[in-house]
């Protein structure tokens, strides 16, 4: 069997479907029979679990199924089966990423979480965010963060703290209601709370998100615009979007093949910024080198591991809050 033909025949089967009112997307699955004893169920059972790692996917349409993607399906369902368990014992962590100057004064934090998980270990995000973004109980997780971060706010207006959320949130809970309550209960200042959110959640939100970023401004948050640069819509959304901080990952540059044109991107970035007023912080930075660059090209904000990596609340207050 060769993908060509299949490929050819995908295409001329949703091209003959496909109007201006629908579009059919179709998907393959595909499991090579190597032992013939084996219950056809379970061929076909794996050849749909190949399919659901092209979930959310526009520019594949096949994928193979191997055993390592049946180990993550099975980690997967445990994760979201031990969630309830891991909300309700603490497991799930606050640590915290300083964000310094470039003489290395900390200004703030950014809180990531952890999963200390009894049986496996410290858990990063990158394991379990998208889990709980497919299952929707992202939003249960972000509450209980942002629930840490402002309760370590309280009593400390020289502090501030950046939290993650996800785009997801939108669509489960009133993200605006459920910050400015948390805030209230604890009666901190809302400029000590950084809010941070993607521009593709922000730009493919249909859930009011652009208008949600306005009130939050209004009430006096610091909205953040992380990873940019790395989705398609970057400088076109900056006209629409109401936002105070520019986060820049190093990272995309690090992928790119033209570190020259790379480096004026982000100079040019820089300057943008500043001319549209928000403020600008570059994450991801690991060297001296990197600082120094940024520090010229007029970046004044750093997060990154040349500083530190993200460390437990009590390592963080002991280094940096005495
Ligand atoms: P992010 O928001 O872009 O966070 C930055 C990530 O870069 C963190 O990974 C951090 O540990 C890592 N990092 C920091 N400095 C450096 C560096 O110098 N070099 C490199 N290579 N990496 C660096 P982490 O903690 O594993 O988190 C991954 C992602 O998971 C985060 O990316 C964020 O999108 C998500 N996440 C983490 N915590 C939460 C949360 O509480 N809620 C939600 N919704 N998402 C979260
Ligand atoms: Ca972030
Ligand atoms: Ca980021």
């Amino acid at each position: 069997f060769k993908e060509e033909d299949l490929l050819n025949a995908i295409h001329t089967l949703s091209k003959s479907f496909n109007n201006t009112l629908y579009h059919l997307h179709i998907y393959v699955g595909v499991y090579e029979i190597t032992d013939c004893n084996e219950d056809v169920s379970i061929m076909c059972d794996k050849a749909n679990i190949a399919i659901k790692t092209l979930h959310e996917t526009y520019d594949k349409c096949i994928a193979y199924y191997n055993d390592s993607i049946f180990n993550d399906t099975l980690l997967e369902k445990r994760l979201v089966g031990e969630f309830d368990t891991a909300l309700a014992e603490k497991q799930f962590c606050m640590y915290l990423q300083p964000q310094m100057t470039p003489e290395g004064r900390m200004l703030g934090a950014e809180a990531l979480v952890r999963w200390q998980h009894p049986n496996r270990g410290l858990i990063f995000p990158g394991d379990f965010i998208n889990v709980f973004e497919r299952t929707g109980l992202i939003y249960r997780l972000d509450k209980y963060v942002w629930e840490l971060a402002v309760q370590k706010l309280s009593g400390k207006n020289e502090l501030y703290i950046s939290v993650n959320i996800s785009a997801k949130d939108f669509y489960y809970m009133d993200v605006y209601k459920t910050i400015t309550t948390l805030v209230e209960k604890y009666g901190i200042i809302p400029k000590t709370l950084k809010l941070e959110i993607t521009e593709t959640a922000i730009m493919t939100g249909i859930s009011g998100e652009l208008e949600i970023l306005e009130q939050f401004r209004n009430y006096g948050f610091q909205v953040e615009i992380d990873d940019f640069g790395s989705g398609y819509s970057s400088l076109n959304m900056l006209k629409d979007i109401s936002a105070d901080v520019l986060k820049i990952d190093m990272g995309f540059l690090r992928k790119s093949e033209n570190e020259v044109k790379g480096q004026d991107i982000l100079e040019s970035i820089i300057a943008l910024a500043g001319k549209i007023g928000m403020d600008v912080i570059t994450e991801g930075v690991e060297t001296k080198k990197q600082l120094d660059m940024l520090t010229m090209m007029g970046c004044h904000e750093f997060q990154g591991y040349y500083f530190s990596k993200p460390v437990p609340v009590s390592e963080f207050e002991e280094k940096y809050l005495v």
